[in-house]
């Protein structure tokens, strides 16, 4: 083994002992969450390594790097997450590599997504991102619509062709009432969760927690979780 591939190796060990311990505590099956691990400003070999290392689920937030990288890694048995904030120009890149669009947050998306999804005759999954730092109707500071605004969005997903509707995201807020509460924050996720399932039955994801509140997010009842630093390490640059 490589020295980066034992020091992934380790950090992916750690995760899985992390994960495993929230299930216990909240006394829900490990396979109830599934791991996404955010490889955004590492290389294509490092996904690599990690898809060698059981790794199935691989998330990015930027277009530029992530195309390349997917490119690069076609042959591996893994399922693309986009996470970032999308702008519509780069919607027909990102349909054509990305199983699931975590990041939908308005109409003009959704039409974009649609449109390329068929024209590339692929079927995206698609989850609605929540800015809980948001006020009613608006859009949250990295992303996200306001939570009145999920339902119109869900119900624009379902009806768009090429477009699957498969639950929720959303980024603890830095901002906002529930700023430093990050329980809370995923506890009002869970209810959101269930008010979209009574519209969308199949629509069970719920995308929360990272490498610093996988375990609140574990207990709030979160399916996948989508850890970055804490599997590959801290990033050199913001991203
Ligand atoms: C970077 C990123 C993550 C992972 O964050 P870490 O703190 O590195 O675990 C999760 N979700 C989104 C949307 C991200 O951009």
């Amino acid at each position: 083994m490589t020295d980066r591939k034992a020091e992934l190796a380790e950090n992916l060990e750690r995760v899985e002992e992390r994960i495993s311990a929230a299930c216990a505590a909240a006394g829900r099956k490990r396979d109830e969450v599934t791991l996404i691990v955010v490889t955004k400003t590492y290389p294509a070999s490092d996904v690599r390594l990690l898809a060698d290392l059981g790794v199935r689920h691989v998330a990015e937030n930027r277009d530029q790097d992530a195309a390349p990288k997917a490119a690069a890694c076609a042959d591996l048995p893994l399922s693309w997450h986009f996470v970032g904030q999308l702008q519509t120009n780069k919607v027909r890149s990102v349909a054509g590599y990305a199983q699931v669009v975590q990041s939908v947050d308005r109409p003009k998306l959704v039409t974009a997504l649609s449109a390329a999804a068929e024209s590339q005759g692929r079927e995206l999954g698609c989850l609605v991102q929540i800015a809980l730092d948001a006020e009613t109707g608006e859009r949250g500071a990295r992303g996200g619509a306001a939570p009145d605004l999920m339902a119109e969005l869900a119900d624009l997903v379902a009806g768009a062709p090429g477009l699957r509707i498969d639950g929720l995201m959303t980024v603890a807020p830095l901002a906002g009432p529930y700023a430093g509460r990050e329980q809370a924050a995923f506890e009002r996720m869970m209810e959101l969760s269930s008010s979209l399932r009574a519209a969308h039955p199949a629509a069970t994801m719920v995308s929360a927690g990272m490498s610093a509140d996988l375990e609140q997010a574990v207990r709030a009842g979160a399916t996948h979780v989508r850890v970055g630093t804490a599997v590959l390490g801290a990033r050199p640059r913001l991203g």
